[in-house]
């Protein structure tokens, strides 16, 4: 497969590098160790970003953003990412909801949504799944069981629906404009058939912020719990079908949520071999060069090889998205498992090199990129999205194993 950039698509990969490195990276720690969750966020670089392109450059051209494929996304993630992967998801995070009213809005609704969003350059979009009791069972819900999955409430009154529930670890609450709310409209049927979702702005009376996640990893990135007290929104808000189901099938919405994690990844070990090898070149220990030393070398090696295997499985997945109007490949959610195998693998390598030096300055960089790294084993490499994956490809191989038998007594 060839994987060379085009012009386009070289532009914003040096744009988005020079912006990570010249913005980005001299603030990261900085911002990172910021104790109060909710200060960590800094505007002033969403608003460089966003001059640049970086809030809105999946948005199509005709409705007045950038357009920039599947390739670009990744290239850009990758590029921000390595400067700092929390930013990064900051900017990106945009993309996948504007991907989602791409998929699911009609053009009266991406015209009103997406207008004031494009002329805001600190206008930030969420969305809502996950509740106290409802995490993995969204993503895997036990099949047929109404019971399991999100709970927040939405009904129709008057003709506007009412919402009551609360959601939890949201990205944005506390800092964005506007959150797709995902309810349950049929809270008799199981969640795949029971589930629409409403785009919410946060000003809508009823809605309310609760209290920010202190999170270990992904520092500047900002979640925090949602809570919806009978918030009225019109019959206009709602995207898509009632009870249209979690997922936009088919949709770039899906798609681009396993490239997105992947992709930051990429950043995230480029990042760690950078460091690491220029620790190495630099740092001495027992007299040498600790890049002399056996050890460090197959740390070196090890980090080197699962960020170029996770570079080129992110760049096929992502060309194979721009080819297919398909819903998404099984292997995306295997790379999303791989690529936290590979960002974990790579970071404590790293930090593995940069104990060597036994000094705790010397180190936080290392550091933070393990804390950050850790937020993969939560939302795309646990046990759920395992199984998930492997759920997938079973199906699939059912289906392609019957499409290859209906063809073959047809033929
Ligand atoms: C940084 C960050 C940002 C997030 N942003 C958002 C957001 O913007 N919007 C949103 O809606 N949500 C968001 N989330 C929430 C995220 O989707 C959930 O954390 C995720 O769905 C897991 O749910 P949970 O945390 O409740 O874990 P749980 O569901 O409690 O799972 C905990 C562990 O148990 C395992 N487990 C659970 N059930 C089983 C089972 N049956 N068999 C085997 N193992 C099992 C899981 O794999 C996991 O390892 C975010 C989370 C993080 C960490």
């Amino acid at each position: 497969m060839d994987f060379t950039l085009n012009e386009e698509q070289r532009g914003w990969q040096m744009e988005a590098r020079r912006f990570a490195q010249e913005e980005i990276r001299p603030i990261s720690l900085a911002r990172d160790r910021i104790a109060e969750p909710a200060q960590t966020i800094d505007w002033d670089i969403i608003r460089r970003g966003s001059r640049l392109g970086f809030r809105t450059a999946a948005v199509p051209r005709e409705w007045g953003g950038h357009g920039i494929d599947f390739v670009t996304q990744v290239v850009v993630i990758a590029e921000l990412a390595r400067g700092d992967s929390a930013i990064a998801k900051t900017f990106s995070q945009n993309w996948k909801w504007c991907h989602l009213i791409g998929d699911r809005a009609t053009p009266e609704q991406r015209e009103r949504l997406l207008a004031p969003f494009l002329a805001d350059d600190t206008y930030l979009l969420g969305g809502g799944i996950t509740e106290p009791n409802a995490g993995s069972d969204n993503r895997l819900p036990p099949a047929g069981d109404p019971r399991s999955g999100l709970r927040l409430r939405a009904e129709r009154r008057d003709g506007e629906w009412v919402l009551n529930g609360e959601k939890c670890y949201i990205a944005h609450a506390n800092v964005g404009k506007l959150f797709m709310a995902y309810a349950r409209t049929d809270p008799d049927a199981p969640l795949a058939r029971g589930t629409s979702v409403f785009a919410v702005p946060i000003d809508t009376p009823g809605v309310r912020v609760g209290s920010v996640s202190n999170k270990a990893g992904w520092r500047f990135y900002q979640n925090a719990e949602l809570f919806f007290e009978n918030a009225r929104v019109p019959q206009s808000s709602l995207l898509g079908e009632v009870n249209g189901g979690l997922e936009a099938r088919g949709g770039k919405n899906a798609k681009f949520g396993e490239l997105e994690y992947s992709a930051n990844a990429v950043g995230v070990c480029d990042a760690a071999v950078e460091m690491g090898m220029a620790c190495a070149k630099r740092e001495r220990r027992g007299g040498r060069l600790l890049a002399e030393h056996q050890l460090v070398q197959l740390k070196l090696s090890e980090m080197h090889m699962y960020t170029e295997a996770l570079r080129s499985w992110v760049l096929r997945l992502a060309a194979e998205s721009d080819a297919s109007a398909a819903g998404h490949s099984p292997h995306g959610h295997f790379l999303m498992n791989f690529a936290t195998d590979a960002i974990q693998r790579v970071c404590y390598a790293n930090l593995a090199v940069h104990r060597c030096v036994g000094n705790g300055e010397i180190s936080a960089g290392a550091e933070k990129l393990v804390r950050d790294a850790i937020i993969w084993t939560h939302i795309a490499g646990d046990s759920v999205q395992r199984m998930k994956s492997v759920q997938g490809l079973l199906a699939s191989h059912g289906a392609a194993r019957e499409a290859g038998g209906r063809r073959s007594a047809a033929s």
